[in-house]
């Protein structure tokens, strides 16, 4: 089974991924991620991704598109992914329909994590974010064990570009306009769940209960 995860940026889509991973030894694909660690390592890729990253903008959907096939067919990715920010625009949901029908795959189930604005635009100002691991914390709510440092492997934790209170309207935006219209385009895969504030443990038993898995 593929799910995607849909939801505005900050409503736990990356959180949920690794429980997902651990719990239902499921994959993981982030296109975020992707992207960030193409900028780290200077690639082209990453070059062409940077400004856009940087202002809360979208990466261009054929950019974004040619860079997902390639890493689903290199890991040949067909079955068991999480798909964590990816589609994004109704164009990509297309072209990946098509990619996946082509290699007699699809996409199964879309879990719409629906949350107030209030609530991500609060834990975006606080996240913070392993430079190695890509492990996410908050300041308030997750803090690590030491100040500015990971849990896991000691590295530096850093507030991401994006996260700026200026790109953060941006991208809330950007979400409205370009990636809500999502819901509607996969009307029949949808499987809504309605956080609230309340917490990942609760959120996380409702979407197994939910699609039995
Ligand atoms: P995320 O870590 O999912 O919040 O993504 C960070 C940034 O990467 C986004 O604000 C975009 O600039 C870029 N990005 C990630 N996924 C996509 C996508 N599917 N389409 C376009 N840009 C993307």
């Amino acid at each position: 089974m593929n799910l995607l995860l849909l939801g505005l940026p900050g409503s736990g889509k990356g959180t949920f991924s690794e429980h997902l991973e651990k719990e239902k030894k499921m994959l993981h694909m982030s296109t975020g991620d992707l992207f960030r660690k193409n900028i780290d390592n200077k690639t082209k890729l990453g070059l062409d991704a940077k400004k856009y990253l940087e202002s809360g903008k979208y990466v261009p959907d054929h950019i974004t598109i040619d860079m997902v096939k390639d890493y689903i067919k290199k890991n040949n990715y067909f079955d068991n992914l999480i798909y964590d920010g990816f589609p994004r625009t109704v164009f990509q949901a297309q072209a990946l329909d098509d990619f996946l029908i082509e290699n007699n795959s699809k996409l199964d189930k879309v879990i719409y994590i629906d949350i107030q604005e209030e609530i991500v635009v609060n834990r975006l100002k606080n996240r913070l974010v392993c430079s190695k691991c890509q492990s996410i914390y908050n300041k308030k709510t997750k803090a690590p064990l030491k100040e500015g440092v990971c849990d896991f492997d000691g590295e530096k934790l850093l507030t991401r570009k994006d996260d700026l209170p200026e790109n953060i309207a941006i991208r809330l935006q950007v979400y409205k306009e370009q990636t809500s219209p999502l819901l509607d385009y996969y009307n029949e895969r949808i499987f809504n769940v309605n956080i609230g504030d309340h917490n990942i443990e609760e959120f996380i038993k409702t979407v197994y209960d939910g699609l039995k898995i």
